[in-house]
């Protein structure tokens, strides 16, 4: 029996609830493809302030980083928001990405079949599907860049810099290509090599890595032309590799093409196949301990995990699908339509889990 060591931080608000579905589902991975997960529980955000004083200590650091892998909920909540920034719970999720190296950060865009009439663009637009993985860098660029303020022809004025070195673009370049490769082939790099001088750098970089992945089919747009082309023909992308601040942008427009925040998975990788795998939405303290959150997008972050940490590419695929089949039937209430039977959170994840 294949065994793997699993940082497990549940976090605040629904954070809880939906990492246990997720657990659940897991276990039934596990059970089905034949490994076990070795769980440490750890805290981060706004319970780790209670306990520790911190949002971020030290142990849940060291726990990650003994792991292969660390599955996260959410963390923030009212209760908190009086602190200083530092001391706040969102300081706990930038640390713990900082401090273990993520520099590659994986937003799938996808609709599930049953879901199409969530999305707000067109059927006729969507065509027969939609799968896209945005894979922005996470750790350079313009947020991490020299910045200031100072006059200006006599007027206060404020700048903020995008530096890329041609290390920080092969390593997340390499990413992207080596997903492309396991995907559909096609990986479009997203810059603005028109106007600026990183971005020139950029292009030339991933160009000169191209070399080494003769069947991976590259493309370059410049990025308000993806920001266009993502409305107007989103099936035109498999692999998008581009900067942070592009990233960030792009890759909010490209997963609320599928519809609902309750949905949306991502990936933050590092050095080897070490990930943080978390839902993109934040604590919703609004549904909080009600049982009514969806606990597929961190459903769907496993299967990521399973993918590309634990090198378990059919219990994935095995989840995706048990997902997909479970949203003919079963809705939680954010995803609800008439014609479905409305679920809670626990129901939801043992339907997933059953499916598989
Ligand atoms: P949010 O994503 O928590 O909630 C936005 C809306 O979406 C709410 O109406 C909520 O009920 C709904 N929603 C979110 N996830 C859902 C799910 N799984 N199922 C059903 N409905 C869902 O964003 P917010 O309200 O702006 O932030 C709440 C707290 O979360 C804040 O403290 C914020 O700082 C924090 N936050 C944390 C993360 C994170 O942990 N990565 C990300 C974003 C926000």
């Amino acid at each position: 029996m294949r065994e793997y060591k699993i940082a497990v931080i549940r976090g605040d608000g629904i954070g809880p609830e939906i990492v246990d579905e997720a657990l659940k589902v897991l276990n039934a991975a596990g059970k089905r493809f034949g490994f076990e997960l070795n769980l440490d529980f750890c805290l981060l955000g706004g319970c780790a302030i209670d306990e520790a004083g911190v949002p971020l200590p030290q142990s849940t650091v060291d726990t990650c980083k003994k792991a292969k892998s660390v599955l996260l909920g959410a963390v923030g909540g009212s209760k908190w928001e009086s602190l200083p920034g530092n001391l706040r719970p969102e300081a706990g999720l930038l640390g713990i990405r900082s401090a273990l190296g993520l520099y590659a950060n994986l937003r799938p865009a996808r609709i599930f079949e049953p879901l199409k009439s969530a999305s707000p663009i067109k059927e006729s637009v969507i065509g027969r599907g939609l799968d896209i993985m945005v894979v922005r860098e996470l750790t350079g660029g313009i947020y991490f860049g020299e910045r200031g303020r100072l006059i200006k022809n006599g007027s206060p004025a404020a700048y903020d810099t995008e530096c890329y070195s041609v290390d920080e673009i092969r390593r997340i370049a390499r990413v992207a290509f080596e997903l492309a490769k396991k995907r559909h082939s096609r990986l479009c790099s997203v810059d603005k090599a028109n106007v600026l001088e990183s971005s020139r750098l950029w292009r030339e970089t991933v160009i000169e890595m191209s070399r080494d992945y003769p069947n991976v089919e590259l493309s370059h747009m410049y990025v308000d032309n993806c920001a266009m082309q993502l409305v107007r023909n989103p099936a035109q992308f498999d692999v998008i590799v581009t900067s942070n601040i592009f990233g960030d942008i792009l890759s909010d427009e490209a997963s609320m093409i599928s519809g609902s925040i309750g949905m949306l998975a991502s990936a933050s990788l590092g050095e080897g196949s070490f990930g943080l795998y978390e839902p993109i939405h934040g604590s919703a303290p609004d549904i909080a301990g009600k049982g009514i959150s969806n606990p597929l997008a961190t459903i769907l972050s496993a299967a990521m995990m399973l993918r590309f940490s634990l090198g378990e590419p059919e219990a994935a695929q095995a989840i995706e699908a048990a997902v997909n089949t479970t949203l003919e039937r079963l809705r939680t209430p954010d995803i609800w339509e008439p014609g479905f039977e409305k679920v809670g959170t626990d129901k939801m994840g043992d339907a997933v889990s059953k499916m598989i």
